[in-house]
């Protein structure tokens, strides 16, 4: 006979891995399935190496959805303290890098270590390097056909993410199966991804490339980052990059501040009086890289004093209020998430259960809800999980 489960997960990343160990202390028999050879695989490259597993100040208004108060309801019931408790149940230390973003001490693979750990257990067994080539509702669970063999489950838990970074296994999976029980789909994007730029821009950012900038990035009034920003080979990156970029819309200009704490006005006009004889460049040099100022600022070659009021006014523009706009991003190759995915209109946000499809689970990025850059992500990711394991009854 095939083998019976009470949940089978497919996707064994960190939402999949959340929800198994979850499972495990309720003896719920559990099935993850990952076509990867090993689990977790963005984890380990996470935060540069160091994981930042979640963030002190986790806010719902920090997550982008067409769906914006969805999230609410799990990111409450397990916090970033809850996940907190279990790192250092774990004897893992941690530290406050910056933006309350927390990263391991040690290397990731402590976080993956924790998450294989809480699924250790005789309920939960795991086929890796498994593809799952069918799923079947019956009347009373699910049917899988995988390369290992059938299964059959009494509740099925998507977990396979998004489409970012498809070299290190991620594909459209949930999005397909979201398609055969006929869920909306909110259109896909690239998120926290860096700009690419063409032309002339482009041709300064690569002479520019390594040169990082503490900025304020803008799309309006209502949407700005403060962070640095990286020039690259290919456009500009750095945090305040991939921030703006998830909300950021094709042929749209970003506005660049290079002197967020200086008022425009009064900046130049204080300088014009105390450094009148020097050039632009001279005097900016305690502010800005010097291969910024020369490269990108170009400033007329003469005093200050001598400067004219056209002239004040581009340096001013450029300094303060510079619009570029990207010729597009770098597409889900290099982005750190997926924008859009499985409606949460089909969720319960009590359960992560697809209303219309009793049994049916969808958690983590596979979902239309997508965090800020610094540990909101893998917050969404146990959050889900747990909303999901909370749920379900042995
Ligand atoms: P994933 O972790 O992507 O897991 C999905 C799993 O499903 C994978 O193991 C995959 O192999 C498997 N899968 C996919 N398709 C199939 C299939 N067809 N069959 C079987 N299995 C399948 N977020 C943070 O909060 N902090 C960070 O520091 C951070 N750093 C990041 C760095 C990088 C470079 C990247 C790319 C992302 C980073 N993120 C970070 C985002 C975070 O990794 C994701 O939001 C999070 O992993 C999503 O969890 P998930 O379980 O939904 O999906």
């Amino acid at each position: 006979p095939n083998p019976k489960y009470d949940l089978v997960v497919i996707g064994a990343g960190a939402a999949g891995l959340m929800c198994a160990g979850l499972a495990a202390k309720k003896d719920i028999k559990t099935l993850i399935i990952d076509h990867n050879p090993k689990p977790g695989r963005k984890i380990i490259i996470s935060g540069g190496g160091r994981c930042n597993f979640t963030n002190l100040n986790i806010q719902p208004d920090r997550y982008l959805s067409q769906n914006p108060r969805f999230c609410i309801s799990a990111l409450k019931r397990y916090t970033q303290h809850d996940f907190i408790k279990l790192v250092k149940s774990h004897s893992l230390t941690f530290h406050e890098k910056t933006l309350g973003q927390l990263f391991c001490d040690q290397k990731s693979h402590a976080i993956l270590a924790i998450l294989q750990e809480e699924c250790r257990s005789k309920h939960v067994d795991t086929h890796y390097q498994c593809e799952v080539s069918e799923v079947r509702k019956l009347d009373n669970g699910f049917e899988l056909t995988t390369s290992n063999g059938k299964v059959f489950t009494q509740k099925l838990v998507i977990a396979s993410g998004g489409l970012s970074m498809p070299k290190i296994g991620a594909t459209n999976f949930a999005y397909k199966i979201a398609k055969q029980f006929e869920l909306n789909l909110i259109p896909t994007r690239p998120g926290l991804v860096p700009f690419t730029l063409s032309g002339e821009k482009l041709e300064l950012a690569k002479s520019l490339a390594g040169v990082a900038i503490e900025a304020k990035v803008s799309l309006n009034k209502k949407t700005s980052f403060r962070e640095n920003i990286l020039f690259t080979h290919r456009g500009i990156s750095g945090p305040a990059i991939l921030q703006i970029s998830s909300y950021w819309q094709e042929s749209q200009p970003v506005f660049f501040n290079f002197l967020p704490d200086e008022n425009p006005e009064e900046f130049i006009n204080e300088l014009r009086k105390t450094r009148a004889k020097e050039n632009l460049d001279q005097v900016l040099k305690s502010y800005l890289p010097k291969k910024f100022i020369e490269l990108f600022l170009r400033a007329p070659q003469k005093p200050m004093a001598q400067l004219s009021k056209v002239e004040i006014n581009k340096i001013k523009e450029m300094l303060f209020q510079c619009s570029i706009t990207p010729s597009g991003t770098e597409g889900y190759r290099t982005a750190e998430v997926t924008l859009g995915g499985l409606d949460t209109r089909e969720l319960s946000s009590k359960s992560m259960e697809v209303q219309k499809v009793p049994g049916l689970y969808f958690i983590g990025e596979s979902v239309d809800v997508t965090g800020w850059l610094g540990g909101y992500n893998f917050q969404w990711a146990w959050s889900s999980a747990s909303a999901c394991i909370e749920n379900i009854q042995h």
